[in-house]
């Protein structure tokens, strides 16, 4: 079937697309020292529909230094934790009044179904400034009594104080959402902090400034600027003054990333790609497992960092499994992000279609079959692709073992658990895994035997703001979210007096 048109942007859409390209500096929105420009497109149609600044050199010093004074004249780490608390809810009261706007934009530039972005992005962010907010009132350090010294005679603490200026790298796949991610923590910690969006995805992030700046968040403290990783980006995670790195992409630049960090040895924390298992046991309910699976892959076209991207179901249900997964493919109206019947929308960018494209051709060569989809839907000019399901697929195959980023399920059959395991096991990555069993003791055997970051049970995700996110292996270092995600924009001081 032919995919539909692009609805009509609405009348505010239209105002933010013709914005001047500008950035958010020390509280303002300022002109870049050059002239440089990064077209953004909707993915939907893949026309071109706004232009945003392509921040140069000098743009991130001005950004990194406007960071730096608002870190070290203390306008935002000398207030009192109470009155960051309610600031960050401020801002979170704003996004909320934004909703409906915010969520069309990202749909735009994003391509993702408006009701994806309303249902589901938007409201993660407002919850997850909401529940980082709450850290700022409790955060702690500790005292204790030094081994060394007669109990008493050493007064001993340790203060837990905000790193200082961050650089903030976020990729294209949930662009508000994981901007929020990163701006929440810190800001909660009292850091001061540079933010880039992906160059492919821009727009929310810049009308988040609009809303930081409403929210009363002190000039310097919050900066956003646009460009692309190899220059602004390179520049960001180089700075001298700048304290700590929070990334979020791909393994590959996570490495280029770490290598220039090592420079000024500055704190890194790395969220990274991942080929998630999803393994499925004989004795489930193959109609949940199936749309817990199909969910998993298809959901934002396949582009999750924690997409169950290898199925492996057990062989005396694969087959059973498989059909219905499928059909659950079948059902799922592939479409233009702001028709309101779209459950899939085109993927982000041409370069992603056809890298996805590539990969089911090299699955193909391989001598995997596909079940289903395995092509694209023709289109005026949208980046869609099928969803798409791989069977007859064998370890050592590109499908199999690399990130594929886009929808497509590549399946295996099992027999028994540490078969499953080793197999789970078997590549860089360690993000996410999901086991589906009402068997007791082999879901918490095999959760301990998965080398991954998270495991979920009898779903693929229950992520949330209060757990740790993040992954083992190359799918990187630190964690986001939990206790974890506040304390790693934080840095450990020791004191001790002698009395
Ligand atoms: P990407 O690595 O190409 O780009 C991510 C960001 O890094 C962008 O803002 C880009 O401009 C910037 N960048 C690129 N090169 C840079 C450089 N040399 N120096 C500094 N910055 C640079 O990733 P992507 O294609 O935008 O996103 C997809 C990837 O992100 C996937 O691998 C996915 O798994 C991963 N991801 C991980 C998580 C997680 O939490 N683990 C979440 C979402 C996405």
């Amino acid at each position: 079937a032919r995919i539909a048109a692009q609805p009509a942007y609405s009348e505010i859409a239209r105002k933010t697309l013709e914005r001047r390209p500008a950035l958010f500096i020390d509280g303002e929105w300022v002109a870049s020292s050059g002239d440089a420009l990064i077209p953004v497109h909707d993915p939907s149609t893949g026309k071109q529909i706004a232009s945003v600044v392509d921040a140069s050199v000098e743009d991130v010093d001005r950004a990194v230094a406007a960071a730096r004074r608002a870190f070290d004249d203390g306008r935002w780490s000398g207030l009192s934790p109470y009155q960051r608390e309610r600031a960050i809810h401020g801002l979170a009261d704003l996004i909320e009044a934004h909703i409906p706007e915010l969520a069309e934009l990202e749909s735009i530039d994003n391509g993702k179904p408006r009701a994806s972005s309303e249902g589901y992005d938007l409201p993660r962010s407002v919850s997850t400034l909401r529940y980082m907010a709450g850290w700022a009132t409790r955060l702690t350090g500790e005292t204790l009594d030094p081994a060394n010294f007669p109990s008493g005679a050493v007064h001993a603490y340790i203060r837990r104080e905000p790193i200082g200026v961050c650089a903030q790298i976020v990729p294209w796949n949930y662009p508000l959402m994981m901007a929020v991610q990163k701006i929440a923590p810190a800001l909660a910690a009292g850091c001061t902090m540079v933010l880039k969006p992906a160059e492919q995805t821009p727009l929310t992030a810049l009308r988040l400034a609009d809303l930081v700046a409403e929210a009363g968040i002190p000039a310097g403290v919050v900066n956003i600027i646009t460009g692309y990783g190899e220059t602004a980006g390179d520049r960001m995670v180089r700075h001298p003054d700048v304290d700590k790195i929070g990334f979020t992409g791909s393994t590959d630049v996570g490495k280029i990333i770490s290598r220039a960090a090592t420079d000024t040895l500055k704190r890194v924390t790395l969220e990274l790609g991942g080929k998630s298992p999803v393994i499925v046991l004989p004795d489930v309910d193959i109609g949940q497992a199936a749309a817990g699976a199909a969910r998993s892959i298809f959901s934002n076209a396949g582009q999750v960092c924690i997409a169950g991207s290898r199925l492996f179901a057990h062989r005396d249900v694969f087959d059973r499994l498989l059909e219905a997964v499928a059909e659950n493919a079948g059902r799922l109206k592939v479409g233009p992000s702001l028709a309101p019947e779209t459950t899939m929308g085109p993927l982000v960018s041409s370069e992603q279609r056809e890298r996805v494209l590539g990969y089911i051709e090299s699955g193909r060569k391989e001598g995997a079959s596909v079940l289903v989809g395995g092509d694209a839907p023709t289109t005026d000019g949208g980046w869609f692709v099928n969803p798409t399901v791989l069977v007859d697929v064998k370890p050592q195959m590109r499908v199999v073992r690399e990130e594929i980023f886009g929808p497509v399920l590549a399946a295996q059959r099992f027999d028994d658990l540490d078969e499953v395991a080793k197999a789970a096991n078997d590549t860089p990555y360690g993000l996410s895994a999901s086991i589906w069993t009402r068997d007791l003791s082999a879901m918490h055997r095999l959760a301990a035997k998965l080398k991954s970051g998270m495991v979920w049970g009898n779903c693929t995700s229950a992520a949330d703001s209060s757990m740790p996110f993040g992954g083992v292996k190359q799918s990187g270092l630190g964690r986001e979210g939990g206790r974890a995600g506040i304390e790693a924009y934080t840095e450990l001081k020791t004191v001790g007096i002698m009395l």
